[in-house]
């Protein structure tokens, strides 16, 4: 995920910030500064900083739900609009998904409970002044956001936890793309009613609601190419024309290369066909900005590039591009020798063919070069 900050790690899962989040504080300092000086300022940041470790707690609420299933999270994000975990699979089986969709919300119900007993008891009758506290007043905002934030997440559509527990519903009545269609359907109608809220009302409603739109056509979409791909093999959509590097090459070489011919991710192999790693357009740019063109391909190459076998079930292969963030994957044959490439876009693109003629299989756009692009 490109502008976000990694602050640390929590069992293996790396904690994120993004940038927009940064310059959300920064605005939240400025708007309460404007409003009551500096000491509001602070306290302004100081809430929204809480209530984030809130969000990040119901983050880790999924994570470790998921945990239970066997499921991993490389890294959870905090965006301006809440925190995404990005979990390496959602457990397929409805019953799982539903307790992963719930333990989020179950955490901010636990804070919201907790800080309504210690306020219950601070608020008592021997200390109703305390009610001028800033301090208890900062707390019962925050059990009040707690409590928004489980009503919140529960509006049933993706990407709120609602939406997954509808589609965990909905799952044990029909199959699960099946189910993720509907629940994005759902979903997206649910956008629309709250976009129109927005006009009529708070216009902070329009943006969530546009957000709620895409993100449940992102998700029916990765469903919808992930049937695609099922029953397809790796050969069946590989790119088997393109240029390779050898080790002695230098980045010079490389971008001669990337002049010639329309790939922008270039396979260094050695004399054995082996595959040594991956020199992509950015690196290549890079290495060429620091070191030169005299610069060696090897130096600059990302040398850990998953690969697949030409027999492997293609889901397989898609699920790998997206869990390690590959710019390609490489395919071997028998004897280990590269024989193929898989981009995102080229699976892409095969998708999109196979969607439009359903039972060509070996079509010929099988073998074809890499998709053509502007270099
Ligand atoms: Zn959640």
């Amino acid at each position: 995920m490109p502008w976000s900050l990694t602050v640390g790690y929590v069992y293996g899962t790396a904690v994120r910030i993004h940038v927009t989040f940064l310059l959300f504080l920064a605005w939240i300092w400025v708007a309460y500064y404007q409003r009551g000086g500096a000491g509001a300022a602070w306290e302004g940041v100081a809430f929204v900083a809480l209530l984030f470790l809130c969000v990040l707690l119901h983050e880790f609420g999924h994570i470790f739900a998921a945990r239970r299933y066997g499921v991993k999270t490389p890294e959870v994000t905090l965006w301006p609009f809440g925190g995404i975990a990005r979990l390496e699979r959602i457990p397929e089986k409805p019953s799982e998904e539903l307790v992963v969709a719930l333990a989020g919300p179950a955490v901010n119900v636990v804070i919201a409970a907790v800080l309504l007993v210690f306020l219950g008891g601070n608020v008592g009758v021997e200390h109703i002044e305390a009610i001028e506290n800033p301090q208890v007043s900062l707390l019962a905002k925050l059990a009040a956001a707690n409590i928004f934030l489980v009503v919140f997440n529960l509006i049933p559509a993706f990407p709120m936890d609602g939406g997954r527990v509808l589609r965990a519903l909905l799952a044990m009545k029909m199959s699960h793309a099946q189910a993720t269609q509907m629940a994005a359907s759902i979903g997206q109608g649910l956008a629309i009613g709250l976009g129109v809220l927005g006009i009529f009302g708070n216009p902070m409603l329009i943006i969530i609601a546009v957000f709620v739109f895409l993100a449940a056509s992102g998700e029916a979409g990765q469903v919808q190419m992930k049937q695609a791909a099922q029953g397809l093999l790796v050969e069946d959509a590989m790119i088997t024309q393109f240029e390779t590097l050898g080790p002695t090459a230098s980045v010079g070489d490389a971008a001669e290369a990337l002049i010639r011919t329309t790939q922008k991710d270039f396979p260094i192999v050695d004399g054995a066909e082996h595959l040594r790693g991956v020199l992509t357009r950015d690196a290549m740019i890079a290495a060429l900005q620091a070191q030169g063109p005299g610069a060696s391909v090897l130096e600059a190459m990302q040398a850990d590039v998953p690969t697949v076998g030409t027999r492997t079930p293609l889901d397989r292969a898609l699920a790998l591009i997206t869990q390690r963030g590959a710019p390609v994957v490489g395919v071997l044959d028998g004897a280990g020798r590269l024989v193929g490439l898989l981009s995102p876009e080229n699976v892409g693109e095969m998708m999109m063919l196979r969607a439009a003629q359903p039972d060509a299989r070996f079509g010929p756009w099988a073998k074809r070069p890499a998709p053509s692009r502007p270099v």
